[in-house]
């Protein structure tokens, strides 16, 4: 397959692709790993007039520490880079636990962070885990930027909260908090597979021992990253002890999810999934919780 032509931009700076952009926002998009966008344009399901390839800019690939002890990570540095940070794995210990279940490696290393949170896929595993970490996304376009949290940028089927001409340029993951538990689980076909249905979990456990705080965010099961408030509630202010967890994955799978059927699976099959996965990924993150979580290294 062959796209269809397009005119191809390699900008050198953030300001340069910007103002780019901004000339032609209605029929040019950016290329970042071109993982997804070139397979799209070559089955012609995208047809882009002109593409503003970002590989240029080393301004835009970046690992940073952030001075309350979290992470920033510019949207174009390769996600076999963030897998193997070991700041990342210190400050986010959720996306390097989730980060080999996307694609294969090959892919991971061309595939870019901020790339795979763009595109927004409803199987992607990062945006169910920047929504469960409480990511902020930088936006950015010519002469403006703004700040937007990971469960206000996803807004239905592939769509984001990002206008034309804007770019996602940095991704803040928050500091690991003292006992937070996390966890990722999925299912697939083979490994590398989109995920039949995946979960990323965060709980935290009070110096008392209850949980405070459980986020449970799902991918495969709806049009973005699915939050699981009903499942949430059934676990705070309890000791997530084993009925409790076992009751938090049912709540999930019978209230917080409407999963669809398709070739791979069929809805019955993913609301079982469901509830197997958020029941075996709350274990883990309580488990975690308990022990004393992730803790940073303060700067
Ligand atoms: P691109 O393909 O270059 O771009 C994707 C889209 O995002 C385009 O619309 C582009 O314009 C837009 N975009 C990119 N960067 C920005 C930016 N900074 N600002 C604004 N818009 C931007 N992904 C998974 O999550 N899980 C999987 O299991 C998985 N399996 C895969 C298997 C195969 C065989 C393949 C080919 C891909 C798979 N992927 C999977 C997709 C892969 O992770 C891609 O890397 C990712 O989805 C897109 O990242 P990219 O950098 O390649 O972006």
């Amino acid at each position: 397959m062959k796209p269809a032509a397009f005119a191809w931009h390699r900008p050198r700076s953030v300001d340069e692709a910007l103002e780019l952009l901004a000339q032609h926002a209605d029929d040019e998009k950016p290329l970042a790993g071109g993982q997804s966008l070139v397979p799209a344009m070559n089955f012609r399901l995208a047809q882009p007039a002109r593409l503003v390839d970002l590989n240029e800019i080393a301004a835009l690939s970046y690992m940073r520490p952030t001075s309350d002890g979290g992470v920033a990570i510019g949207a174009m540095t390769r996600q076999r880079e963030v897998e193997h940070s070991a700041l990342v794995a210190e400050r986010s210990a959720l996306v390097t636990e989730t980060l080999p279940f996307v694609a294969h490696h090959q892919i991971r290393n061309r595939g870019t962070f901020g790339g795979s949170l763009a595109h927004a896929d409803p199987a992607a595993e990062l945006p169910a885990v920047a929504v469960a970490l409480g990511a902020r996304f930088k936006l950015v376009a010519q002469g403006r930027e703004r700040w937007i949290d990971a469960s206000d940028f996803y807004q239905g089927l592939f769509t984001t909260a990002l206008e034309p001409g804007e770019l996602l340029a940095e991704v803040v993951l928050p500091p690991p908090a003292p006992r937070m538990g996390w966890a990722f689980e999925e299912v697939a076909r083979r490994h590398g597979d989109f995920a039949l249905v995946g979960v990323a979990v965060m709980v935290r456990a009070s110096s008392a021992g209850d949980v405070d705080l459980a986020r449970i965010v799902l991918l495969s099961v709806g049009e973005g990253p699915v939050i699981a408030v009903k499942a949430a509630a059934a676990l705070v202010g309890t000791r997530a002890g084993e009925s409790t967890i076992h009751e938090a994955a049912r709540v999930c799978a019978a209230h917080d999810v409407d999963p669809p059927s398709d070739l791979h699976a069929s809805a019955k099959y993913r609301r079982r999934l469901t509830e197997v996965l958020t029941r075996r990924a709350l274990a883990r993150a309580v488990l975690r919780a308990n022990e004393g979580g992730a803790r940073a290294t303060q700067p």
